[in-house]
């Protein structure tokens, strides 16, 4: 076992080494790290829904109804009304004809791809892909083929080549979550058509955030309809955990009867699909909040460009604010925390090197004194630490 430490030592000398941070507060606009308070500015609880009272209330009553766990698979033992509610909930608000939920987007991803193509197929994947998109295709035995990201003239010339194949799918994330940028979804679908390919989308990032009706990257696209695969988790904007894939009724029964981490793992728990169902309800209640949040990303966004932070993109809550370097980057992290902000540094292998960055982002209950606090904390930290474009 000596590789252990070794591999260990490799990954200090990198600067890749990772420790978790210990929060002694929940997921609300300020929490507590070390004994201190700070703001969170990190947290994927995009709209701060895991703090509203009707989402805890609806965890509670799911838990008095339904008991703790689900006891087995939704084929065995665990199917309650309460999932099935929940998956005519998405269907109805994804305006597609049914969904299947699974406890966690990895599990999705890593599952359903799986489930759609085998040895004989190929999967075509923006080079951005989240990890479990990643696993999902490595573990469906399909010919996997990365196109560089968003890069559309790439996916074609992929797409032109691809015709041997049995199936041919496109996967990728509706909006990038370590970039914050959006899918070209219309290309997309576009070479879709024209090369005889399905698409499917990971819209972790875009569920309650995207769209009119906060139902995504798809509608905020005006695809509705034309995306076969529409996956998305219940664990970012909607504060809770689990995910579910939206799509025709007849894709849904596939998906029930052929992915396995569906099939052999425990229905998702009652407090937490309680908990998705009450956010879901609010998202579409109450598009204000959906609203203050993209108030909170241009200004925490324009703030920090004024500062002259290299900040790529425009185009989520999610606010990567591009520094390069491993070290630097870490520093400018630690320092931020030292001012009272969490905002973590970001590394290979979760973005390509030289990319390091930090990962800010807003949520919708930010005050502007939170944001105000998190830009003077920047802007010092930037300065001590002499990473600021141009220096
Ligand atoms: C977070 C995330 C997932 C995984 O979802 P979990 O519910 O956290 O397992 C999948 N895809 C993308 C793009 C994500 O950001």
């Amino acid at each position: 076992m000596n590789f252990v430490v070794e591999e260990m030592e490799q990954l200090l000398k990198k600067g890749y080494y990772r420790q978790m941070r210990r929060l002694d507060g929940s997921q609300a606009s300020r929490t507590v790290i070390g004994g201190k308070e700070c703001v969170l500015l990190s947290s994927n609880n995009y709209l701060g829904l895991t703090e509203h009272p009707e989402v805890k209330e609806a965890a509670k009553l799911a838990v008095d109804r339904w008991g703790a766990g689900s006891g087995g698979s939704r084929l065995i033992t665990g199917n309650y009304a309460l999932h099935e509610e929940m998956e005519k909930e998405i269907a109805r608000f994804k305006r597609e004809e049914g969904a299947i939920t699974f406890s966690s987007g990895y599990m999705a991803n890593f599952g359903v791809i799986q489930a759609l193509v085998d040895r004989g197929d190929v999967v075509l994947s923006d080079e951005l892909n989240h990890s479990s998109i990643v696993d999902g295709c490595r573990l469906s035995r399909a010919k996997v083929k990365v196109y560089r990201h968003r890069d559309m003239e790439h996916l074609e010339k992929i797409l032109r080549q691809a015709k041997g194949y049995r199936r041919r799918l496109i996967v990728t994330d509706g909006v990038f979550s370590m970039d914050g940028d959006l899918a070209p979804l219309p290309d997309i679908v576009a070479l879709a058509g024209q090369y005889g390919a399905f698409v499917m989308v990971d819209d972790a990032h875009g569920t309650g955030v995207l769209g009119r009706r906060g139902a995504g990257t798809v509608e905020h696209f005006g695809l509705e309809g034309k995306v076969q695969v529409q996956m998305g988790t219940l664990s970012k904007a909607l504060g809770s955990a689990g995910a579910y894939v939206a799509g025709k009724r007849e894709l849904i029964d596939y998906l029930r009867n052929k992915t396995r981490s569906f099939i052999y793992s425990t229905a998702p728990a009652p407090a937490a699909v309680g908990a998705a169902l009450a956010a879901l309800r609010l998202v579409e209640r109450q598009p204000e909040i959906r609203a203050q949040l993209w108030e909170n990303a241009r200004y925490l966004r324009v703030g920090l460009k004024s500062m002259g932070y290299k900040v790529p993109s425009e185009d989520s809550p999610i606010i990567p604010v591009l520094i390069g370097d491993a070290d630097k980057t870490m520093h400018l992290a630690q320092a931020l925390l030292e001012e009272g902000v969490f905002a973590p540094g970001i590394r290979p292998p979760t973005v390509p090197q030289g990319t390091c960055r930090i990962r800010a982002t807003v949520m919708a209950i930010h005050t502007r004194g939170d944001l105000d606090q998190a830009l003077s904390a920047f802007a010092r930290a930037g300065r001590d630490n002499q990473v600021k474009l141009g220096c």
